[in-house]
């Protein structure tokens, strides 16, 4: 089987899932391109508590962990089966490091299915999601993904789903593509530091705009989980898509063994992998 592609995906609002603008047509063309995997393992932001568990059901239910957005976001569903058995597999692939099963606890929550709407919009491969572990250093998540590297030549597609920059409380709510000058300083050091050596990520610890990029932890985690694999793999990370919105998120996609999603004119997104703007402000 050929080796599959791994890819943390800048996932932003929630109504991602339902609009159309630059983003989501550049996931659907991702989509397009994508092989099919034998099952996808989402590294979700909105998974964050304290133990790291994978999901370990057939069925995993469609989460709404958000409020105050359209009974339309409220109906979708996301109906892919679950794959127990891989879980199990997953479990004993990245021991000694302790993974527990969820079999009736999480599902599929909006980092997840948002994304996935778009690059898998058929729900007919399992998806199964591991928790970010609140209470482990930020070391664990990197050699974690090390772990998880291995995944990729046994059909698994890891998708990790953040933001590297995401300030919630510095959001401005009706400016829909504009960027903070510490949101674009910090997200140009991420990607250099990432086609560099992904190995060094936490490095950016020390970056002056940290604080304010990445206030707290949960929707940067996902992108150090990419880095670990990348890092196992002796391999750099290139940016397929670059962009801001509400100008404290970005939209940065980076991809792993991912060359053939390099977007081109034809898939609908012309300006990709440059800033791509954002036609909804829906938040
Ligand atoms: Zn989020």
């Amino acid at each position: 089987m050929d080796r599959m592609p791994a890819l943390f995906v800048g996932h932003g609002s929630p109504m991602n899932t339902l609009d159309s603008n630059g983003y989501t047509q550049a996931w659907r063309a991702f989509g397009r391109k994508l092989p099919r995997p034998r099952a996808i393992l989402v590294v979700s932001a909105h998974w964050y508590f304290g133990a790291t568990a994978i999901t370990a059901m057939a069925r995993p239910r469609t989460i709404h962990d958000f409020y105050g957005f359209p009974q339309e976001l409220f109906d979708f569903e996301y109906p892919a089966p679950g794959d127990p058995d891989l879980a199990r597999e997953i479990v004993e692939l990245v021991k000694p490091e302790w993974v527990g099963l969820d079999r009736d606890q999480w599902g599929l929550d909006h980092g997840t299915w948002s994304v996935l709407a778009h690059l898998y919009p058929g729900a007919d491969i399992p998806v199964l999601q591991l928790s970010i572990n609140a209470l482990k250093p930020l070391e664990y998540h990197v050699e974690l993904g090390a772990r998880l590297a291995a995944l990729q030549d046994r059909g698994v597609m890891v998708l990790a789903s953040g933001n590297v920059v995401h300030n919630l409380r510095a959001v401005r709510w009706n400016e829909p593509d504009a960027a903070f000058d510490w949101a674009e300083r910090f997200d140009d050091a991420a990607a250099a530091q990432l086609a560099r050596d992904p190995g060094g990520i936490l490095r950016l610890l020390d970056h002056p705009d940290y604080a304010a990029a990445v206030p707290t932890p949960d929707h940067f985690v996902p992108l150090l989980y990419l880095a670990g694999m990348a890092t196992a793999r002796g391999a750099a990370l290139d940016p397929l898509v670059r962009g801001y919105s509400m100008g404290s998120l970005s939209m940065t996609c980076f991809g792993l063994d991912a060359e053939a999603l390099t977007c081109t004119e034809a898939d609908g997104a012309a300006t990709l992998p440059t800033n791509v703007p954002a036609e909804q402000t829906n938040i």
